[in-house]
């Protein structure tokens, strides 16, 4: 198909590069964007790092190639419904947008804190989009006396060490025993928790927070934890993960929740029998998709290599078939910068039963883990040695003997060792 209408639904990084491979893949027809910010596409990453840093304004982050694209853009305007027999994309204003082709990329948002009255106090946050960062980052400008941080995953790590960049007292709390331990096991996560110590952040974990308390005029002041007691705090990050935009899309007849839109691996959206619907695709954080790396296991990923790749895999697929796309099996790769780390990460960590350290060393603080399955190579992680991870891509891909064979015959094999990741059923 090269002609005809192509909505996309989500203007943000799935949606842009998904539109840009339509355009070079010989797509001449009408393709119009449907986005509920009100913001041509900008990058996320950047939002929780230097834009709170003040290094980059959040009006800054605009995404390259958003200006050459030939699309009509409907900002500000969300997608509020699908009618999939009438292949037409309903829209809050009332607009009916028919297609021939649609990509669904509408992504994730911050979980919030589950206390509604609680999660509106004045100095409570939440960050995904610009706009949050740019609250955020007036509100540390401020110069609060506390910022308490719940969750010690990837959001909350960088989020607390930009505010000690900024000098801000913080304290971080997590229920699990180390920050990122669900992410990274809890052997790196002693490791992160070292850092983040050394940093100066006031780090609590196995710590759970039962409510947050404000004062006479609305704004939060403490909050009192699970276990008993209080932390003091005037400015309050709620980082405990994301769950994806598919409330939209209830009584669609697609198989969708909080955790995902199930797709095929050519990227079409699967619907309640889990049938393939010909017209209508998912790329990025908001699609489930069977990995062909890790036996068909339905993943949902929150990485922005995935959003370009996936994107650009399902223009593929809407332009020349499914078959010809193929099963989509980009290698899902993360990073993060965080307390003068440079973290980046190969494959899944989930169901990791040992791990190795196979170059450098935790204590000169550049190192790189290689994780196992079943004697399988499954994943890799780089800190601050990123250079050194290519060379791990096609053990994993190959899903190469673990531990893998590292030195010469005359040196000690490194020993593995339990990497403290939660069981597959537990993650
Ligand atoms: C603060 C932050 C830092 C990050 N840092 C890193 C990092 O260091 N490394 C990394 O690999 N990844 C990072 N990520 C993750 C990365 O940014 C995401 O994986 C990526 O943005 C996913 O792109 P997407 O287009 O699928 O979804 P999104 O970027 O979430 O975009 C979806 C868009 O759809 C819109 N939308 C939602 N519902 C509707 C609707 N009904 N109608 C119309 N539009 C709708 C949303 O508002 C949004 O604009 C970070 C994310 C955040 C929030």
């Amino acid at each position: 198909m090269r002609d005809g209408t192509i909505v996309v639904a989500g203007a943000s990084l799935a949606g842009l590069r998904g539109a840009e491979a339509l355009r070079r893949g010989g797509f001449s027809g009408r393709l119009i964007l449907v986005g509920d910010e009100p913001h041509l596409p900008y990058d996320r990453p950047p939002l929780s790092k230097h834009v709170l840093t003040g290094e980059v304004a959040a009006g800054a982050t605009t995404l390259p190639g958003v200006g050459a694209l030939d699309a009509e853009w409907r900002l500000g305007t969300p997608a509020a419904g699908l009618d999939r027999a009438g292949r037409s994309l309903l829209l809050a204003d009332g607009t009916r947008l028919p297609f021939d082709r649609l990509l669904i990329a509408t992504g994730a948002r911050a979980r919030p804190w589950p206390q509604a009255d609680e999660a509106r106090l004045a100095g409570v946050h939440t960050l995904r989009g610009r706009d949050d960062a740019a609250v955020l980052a007036a509100g540390l400008g401020a110069r609060p006396g506390r910022v308490l941080i719940l969750g010690a995953g990837f959001i909350g790590g960088e989020v607390a060490s930009s505010i000690r960049a900024l000098g801000l007292p913080v304290t971080v709390v997590d229920p699990e025993p180390a920050p990122l331990a669900r992410a990274l096991g809890s052997v790196l996560g002693g490791f992160m928790a070292g850092r983040m110590e050394a940093s100066g952040v006031d780090l609590r974990p196995g710590t759970r927070v039962a409510r947050l308390e404000g004062d006479e005029a609305g704004r939060v002041r403490r909050a009192h934890l699970a276990e008993g007691g209080t932390i003091e705090a005037d400015l309050v990050v709620v980082a405990l993960g994301a769950v994806r935009n598919t409330g939209w899309l209830a009584g669609s007849g697609l198989s969708a929740d909080e955790g995902g839109l199930s797709c095929d691996g050519a990227c079409r959206v699967l619907d309640e029998a889990g049938w393939p619907d010909d017209a209508i695709f998912a790329a990025g954080d908001v699609a489930r998709f069977p990995h062909p790396l890790y036996g068909g296991r339905p993943v949902a990923l929150e990485h922005w290599g995935n959003a370009v790749a996936q994107g650009a895999h399902a223009a593929r697929a809407m332009l020349d078939g499914p078959d010809a796309a193929g099963a989509y099996a980009e290698l899902p790769a993360f990073w993060s910068s965080q307390f003068g780390l440079n973290i980046k990460s190969l494959g899944l960590l989930e169901g990791a039963d040992a791990m190795v350290i196979v170059q450098g060393d935790p204590g000169t603080g550049r190192f790189l883990a290689v994780y196992g399955h079943e004697g399988r190579t499954i994943a890799a992680v780089a800190v601050n040695a990123g250079r050194w991870l290519p060379a791990y891509e096609a053990p994993i891909r190959e899903g190469a003997p673990f531990p893998p064979i590292t030195g010469g015959a005359d040196q000690p094999a490194p020993a593995p060792f339990p990497p403290g990741l939660p069981s597959m059923q537990a993650a």
